[in-house]
């Protein structure tokens, strides 16, 4: 037998480029993956277009693996996710060594592109095709696998945020049908998966074809919860506006699914949000939390936020800070407001470095000191731990609580994939300790 071919793959970005990445290396059949570029037969790098200047850094990575072209002329050198989809055929004029570009809707037909390349073609795949890529994936390879999963189940955003990219990389929105997230959920769990994480850039805006119609996210995941063998249940990313009565009833009723919620609301002032084309206010936001809350008082909040957006007083960005305090979040994500090309907010003006710096230490100091504090508030309770890896020392095992913190026991016997009750202990800077309760 042949000996198989090396594929490096860099993954970039979000979920559900890692989610993407581990579908194209399944697809590529012939291949076994690699750690180091220098082994590999073929070099992916599965892009990102929502860092500043992502493009340019994409070019900067592809000058790298240009000895390794040279010494080994036969290495193909692919790139995929959203800067491919964006940038396209330029890829190939400013990288010559590029020898094909494959977008996030069309990465089923990778296979036909590496043999197109290998016969000397440069085959660039950027087309939203009419057929399902899920369709054509085959099921997930029969390996067994670690506990935790992800699942896409939606994709692309018809919400146009002024400051995003996402509508133009990925599309219009599109949900997945029941029966094919059903079985492949069932696939994972027979691998050895206990957690899937449902994924979709608008991912509560799931309007997927099941029995009867068209299901909502909370009724899929009732039928998730059916699942025998699945042991929880997560979603992201959520939008406000999409926050469904079926879907806030579920975090109350539903046992799998984990008491944590990713909401991003960018801004806690009125006059950004609009900007923003975020059709929601701040007090409806903070509503909305209220309800979610009273549905599963101990939820853990998380959030996106963005300062220095073009036309943020001072004021806008204490109406942020003020929001922040009201919301009190376990976990946050916030950035200094960048241009995207081909975005509305890119054409506006902007506000200096100086004065984005300066907001953004100012939130992430407010984040870090609730963030500790909601993982402070751990100690002495117990929690439910999926174990997922053996820790740095001897006999310890690490794994997370329903709450996403990562928590570290010394639990001789406790195995990946165990659920265990955990007394906290401790709470470190990134982390908790317990011991198994
Ligand atoms: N769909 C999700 C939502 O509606 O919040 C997430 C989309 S995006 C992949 C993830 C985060 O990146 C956003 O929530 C936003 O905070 C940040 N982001 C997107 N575009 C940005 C930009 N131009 N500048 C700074 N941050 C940005
Ligand atoms: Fe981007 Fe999310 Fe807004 Fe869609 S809802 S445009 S993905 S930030």
């Amino acid at each position: 037998m042949a000996e198989p071919k090396k594929l490096y793959i860099k993954t970039y970005g979000c979920q559900m480029n890692v989610y993407d990445s581990e579908r194209m290396a399944e697809v590529m059949d012939g291949y076994v993956k690699t750690e180091t570029p220098e082994d590999a037969d073929m070099i992916l790098l599965n892009t990102c277009h929502i860092r500043e200047k992502a493009a340019e850094k994409v070019y900067s990575e592809l000058g790298r693996f240009k000895n390794l072209k040279v010494e080994k002329p036969d290495l193909r050198i692919g790139v995929a996710g959203c800067v491919a989809q964006a940038e396209g055929e330029e890829i190939m004029r400013r990288q010559p060594m590029v020898d094909l570009v494959v977008g996030p809707q069309s990465y089923h037909r990778l296979p036909e592109l590496e043999a197109k390349s290998r016969a000397g073609q440069k085959p660039v795949d950027i087309d939203f095709p009419e057929e399902d890529k899920f369709e054509k994936l085959k099921g997930r390879p029969k390996a067994s696998r670690g506990p935790t999963a992800f699942l896409s189940v939606q994709e692309g955003c018809d919400k146009f945020c002024a400051f995003c990219v996402v509508p133009y990389t990925r599309g219009a929105e599109v949900s997945r049908p029941v029966q094919q997230i059903i079985r492949e959920a069932n696939d994972l769990v027979e691998r050895g998966v206990r957690e899937i994480t449902l994924l979709g850039q608008n991912v509560n805006a799931y309007h997927g074809e099941g029995e009867g119609g068209t299901w909502s996210l909370a009724k899929l995941i009732w039928e998730l919860d059916k699942v025998d063998g699945l042991e929880r249940i997560r979603f992201t990313t959520s939008h406000p506006n999409d926050m469904s009565d079926d879907l806030i009833e579920a975090h109350g009723t539903c046992k799998k699914l984990m008491p944590y919620l990713h909401l991003p609301v960018q801004s806690g002032s009125d006059k950004i949000l609009k900007r923003m084309n975020r059709s929601h206010t701040a007090e409806e936001y903070l509503k909305l939390i209220e309800r979610i809350r009273e549905a599963r008082p101990d939820i853990l909040m998380s959030g996106d936020f963005i300062v220095g957006f073009p036309e943020e007083t001072e004021e806008d960005f204490q109406a942020t800070m003020d929001l922040l305090e009201a919301v009190k979040y376990g976990y946050a994500y916030s950035f200094k407001y960048s241009t995207r090309p081909g975005t509305p907010a890119a054409e506006r003006e902007q506000l200096s470095e100086d004065v984005k710096s300066e907001r953004l230490s100012r939130l992430q100091e407010v984040i870090t000191r609730h963030q500790r504090e909601v993982q402070d508030d751990m100690v002495g309770r117990k929690v439910n731990v999926l174990f997922e890896k053996p820790g740095r020392l001897e006999g310890q095992m690490v794994g997370k609580s329903e709450y996403l913190h990562a928590v570290h026991v010394q639990a001789d016997g406790v195995q990946a994939g165990d659920l265990r009750e955990v007394e906290i202990t401790e709470s470190g800077p990134n982390s908790l300790r317990g011991q198994i309760a």
